[in-house]
């Protein structure tokens, strides 16, 4: 790699360990942060992973630059979450003259509508008009996206096969028993005080899954503010009904919660992370430690 290349790697937080083995191993690029742990747990040593969007970073106001179109040049697979999350994607592979093979995540979920329900919010969701992309949330999606991340890499490099059905099935152990830790610490809380505000849209896959009733300030596209209308009324919807705490997102503007916070008197319940996640010394460093976090936030907030 040129130094150019490289330097313009680390301004763009493209995560990618050179080695002196890099050579010989499979690069997978993936989307954003999530999906680059994944596959890291699955490739294990024989695949070297870099993110378009890294830890922190909003994948909402992603605009592909010459760097990231390199880096899908010299990658073998992408890894894409779908449900059209990427909106930016097509653009960026074809511009990248990009003719590997290309994995959409999520391929076989259930997907949920995009259109939220009976809040009164006119949000656009610029991800997609049709599906919310946020499959990730509920820990049973994430075994599918496993299983279609295993499926793909074997296809992209056959003699890592066993390696990879090996680190795939003790990576599904690991989502079992996270999912049922997850109901574990929701099971003793009524359906009344299951009901929390976040301040964007993407934890509809985490309440159906969880049993736990999301309000949202923005839409799931995260991209517009929201107007003081829309504010006005969940205040209103907060005051009414017994919401028990609102949280600010990692990658969202906390101001806003903030003020729903003082003039509702909701309490402040912490930090969630939907769309990325936190630096490796963070809380939510890897996909199980994010899911986790989330949990035991929510649950600790509404005891
Ligand atoms: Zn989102």
């Amino acid at each position: 790699m040129h130094k150019v290349l490289i330097a313009a790697a680390i301004m763009f937080g493209l995560y990618a360990p050179l080695d002196a083995s890099a050579q010989q191993k499979v690069r997978v690029l993936a989307s954003f942060s999530i999906l680059a742990d994944v596959v890291r747990e699955i490739g294990g040593e024989r695949v070297e992973v870099a993110s378009l969007i890294g830890p922190n970073t909003d994948t909402h106001g992603f605009q592909p630059a010459p760097a990231h179109a390199k880096a899908v040049a010299s990658a073998k697979l992408v890894v894409l979450n779908g449900l059209g999350f990427e909106g930016w994607a097509d653009r960026l592979v074809k511009s990248a003259n990009y003719k590997g093979a290309r994995l959409i995540a999520s391929k076989g979920v259930k997907a949920l509508s995009a259109e939220t329900e009976g809040h009164g919010h006119d949000h656009q969701h610029r991800h997609s008009d049709r599906f919310d992309p946020h499959a990730w949330q509920d820990v049973a999606n994430m075994k599918i996206y496993a299983a279609n991340i295993r499926d793909a890499l074997i296809a992209a490099d056959p003699a890592g096969k066993d390696v990879y059905a090996k680190n795939a099935d003790a990576y599904l152990k690991k989502l079992e028993a996270l999912d049922a830790e997850v109901r574990q610490l929701f099971s003793g809380f009524s359906k009344q005080e299951r009901r929390v505000i976040t301040s964007h849209d993407a934890f509809h896959y985490f309440g159906d899954a969880y049993g736990i009733e999301f309000l949202a300030v923005q839409g799931a596209g995260d991209e517009t503010e929201p107007s003081a209308r829309d504010i006005a009324q969940l205040i209103q919807q907060i005051k009414k009904e017994s919401v028990k705490a609102i949280f600010v997102e990692s990658i969202s503007n906390s101001r806003v919660i903030e003020q729903i916070a003082r003039e509702t008197g909701a309490k402040l319940g912490g930090t969630l992370y939907s769309d990325a996640l936190s630096a490796a010394d963070g809380p939510a460093a890897t996909y199980i430690d994010m899911i986790r976090h989330n949990a035991k936030t929510i649950a600790a907030a509404l005891r």
